[in-house]
């Protein structure tokens, strides 16, 4: 009677863990796939700038008579090294979110600071563009975090927001604090007027590589990694991110993360005894 008893407890049992095995099978694979198509999808954006770096200055060589040429394949040389750099960066931002634990060096993170370094990071391109940026709310509030991956997201989404609004629009960056069951959460909301995404791109922005429309990107300097930083640290840090959008109208992007009094509560609770 015993033996039934036991042999039928084992069987579910061993079902149970042929499941488990077979599941994290097919998650391996499906790791080791993103992991292929990432490398792929690396070389192939390392490929295209060293191959026009490349082409430019064989045509740089051959028009060695023509100061004019040569002056405006420089030109474009130094544009294809700038987005080499910059894809570069976003790679070392990428690997550095996925690396460091956020909660590692975690400190109180102030809006105003993470706002202010954000608007100066694209200050040029807004320049240029005739584009406004304001922001409100954000006195007095701070997240629970690592600063510079938090400055990096928010940095990120201030970029977008310049990179995909015509001319003499209107960037905003809204801060606030709400309520949560889990402890208070900050709420930053960046708000423009630009070409907005359709619903069938929402669902795929935060990929990593992922463009609507890859030459527009490229001609603002994108790599198509922004967002999938964007995302990384929101939840790295139990937060996230969310799209409104309305194709043609303009776009707002909301962070939500731990506010600064709340989440050191719970770390100082976490850690007394019994
Ligand atoms: P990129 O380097 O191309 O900007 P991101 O990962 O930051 O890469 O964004 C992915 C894509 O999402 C962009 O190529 C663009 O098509 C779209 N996108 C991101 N932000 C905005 C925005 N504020 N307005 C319209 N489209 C946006």
């Amino acid at each position: 009677g015993e033996a039934l008893a036991v042999s039928a407890r084992v069987a579910p049992l061993g079902s149970r863990l042929v499941l488990l095995l077979v599941e994290d099978l097919t998650e391996a694979r499906r790791i080791e796939a993103v992991r292929r198509d990432f490398v792929a999808n690396v070389s192939h954006e390392l490929k295209t700038p060293v191959g026009a770096l490349s082409l430019l200055s064989e045509a740089v060589m051959g028009a060695s008579d023509d100061p004019e040429a040569v002056e405006r394949f420089a030109g474009r040389m130094q544009i294809e090294a700038t987005r080499l750099t910059n894809l570069v960066q976003e790679l070392i931002d990428l690997s550095r979110v996925q690396n460091d634990d956020p909660l590692e060096d975690a400190e109180p993170v102030r809006i105003d600071e993470l706002v202010a370094e954000a608007i100066d990071r694209c200050r040029h391109q807004a320049g240029a563009k005739q584009i406004t940026m304001a922001a409100g709310g954000t006195a007095d509030l701070s997240i629970w975090g690592n600063r510079g991956q938090l400055a990096a997201a928010l940095g990120n989404l201030v970029e977008n927001a310049v990179n995909y609004s015509p001319a003499r629009t209107r960037v905003g960056i809204a801060a606030r604090r709400v309520t949560a069951p889990g402890g208070d959460l900050i709420e930053i909301a960046v708000t423009d007027q630009g070409i907005g995404i359709s619903d069938k791109d929402k669902e795929r922005i935060f990929e990593r590589f992922y463009r609507v429309d890859p030459a527009r990107s490229r001609a603002t300097g994108g790599t198509g990694l922004g967002l999938a930083i964007v995302k990384h640290v929101a939840a790295s840090h139990s937060g996230e991110v969310t799209v409104w959008s309305s194709e043609g109208q303009g776009s707002t992007f909301t962070l939500r993360l731990p506010e600064a009094g709340a989440a050191r509560d719970r770390a100082t609770d976490d850690q007394t005894p019994g």
